[in-house]
C-alpha cells in the first residue's frame, strides 16, 4: 500500500468509528431469516419488510436487527 493510500486508510478507520457522520438515506438488504429469506428496505426514513409480521406493524425482527446493526446511521422507529 502506498503512503497516500495508507493515510486514507487511517482516516477511514477514524470515520468508521464515528457513525454519526453517516446518514443512510436508502438501502436494500437480503435478510437470511430463521425460516425464510426476506427483503428489507429502508427509504426516506421508513422501513419495509416482506415478512408477515411487518404488515400493519411497520417493524419486525428483521428491521429491528438492522436498526441495531446500523445504530447511529439510521433513526430508530422507537426514537421518532
Ligand atoms: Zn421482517
Amino acid at each position: 500500500m502506498d503512503t497516500g493510500l495508507m493515510r486514507k486508510y487511517e482516516k477511514a478507520k477514524g470515520y468508521a468509528s464515528d457513525r454519526g457522520r453517516m446518514n443512510v438515506e436508502s438501502m436494500v438488504v437480503q435478510f437470511s431469516g430463521v425460516n425464510n429469506p426476506h427483503r428489507v428496505e429502508f427509504h426516506n426514513g421508513s422501513w419495509k419488510c416482506d415478512c408477515e409480521f411487518f404488515v400493519g406493524r411497520d417493524h419486525c425482527s428483521h428491521t429491528m436487527a438492522l436498526e441495531m446493526v446500523m445504530q447511529g446511521m439510521v433513526q430508530p422507529v422507537s426514537m421518532r
